[in-house]
């Protein structure tokens, strides 16, 4: 399912053009628009949950795996030394756009501490 005024069902959908990383058929990893280190991504599903609490079993089972493989990735690709899987969930824990979505914070040796 789609929400039609939600963002990230655009940018998921390819409906608004993204910095693709990765495409499947249930997800797209895009780069973060305000980056908290170089490399920055989002997961996003193609279908709209607002947060973990909507999300259904098989991206559930899916989105921790991909996470893992993408955060490999980075640390070949961009020679990181660790990554973040980082998710929020309503306003008071910092959830900004309301389309499920988990960042990939690549980390480096010597990086500042994010909180
Ligand atoms: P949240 O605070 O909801 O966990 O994370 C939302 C993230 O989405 C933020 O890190 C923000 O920089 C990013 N973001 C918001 N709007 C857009 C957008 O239109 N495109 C991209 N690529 N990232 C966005
Ligand atoms: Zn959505």
């Amino acid at each position: 399912m789609v929400d039609e005024s939600c963002i990230f069902c655009k940018i998921a959908n390819g409906e608004i053009p993204s910095s693709t990383l990765y495409e499947d058929g249930d997800f797209r990893v895009i780069l973060d628009l305000g980056p908290a280190s170089k490399g920055h991504a989002l997961i996003l599903p193609k279908s709209h949950f607002k947060d973990v609490c909507e999300l259904d079993g098989t991206i559930a089972a899916k989105v921790l795996p991909l996470g893992a493989r993408i955060g490999t990735a980075m640390k070949k690709s961009l020679g990181c030394a660790g990554f973040n899987l980082v998710q929020n969930n309503g306003e008071a824990a910092g959830q900004t756009v309301f389309h499920f979505h988990v960042h990939v914070i690549p980390r480096y040796e010597g990086g500042p501490a994010i909180a």
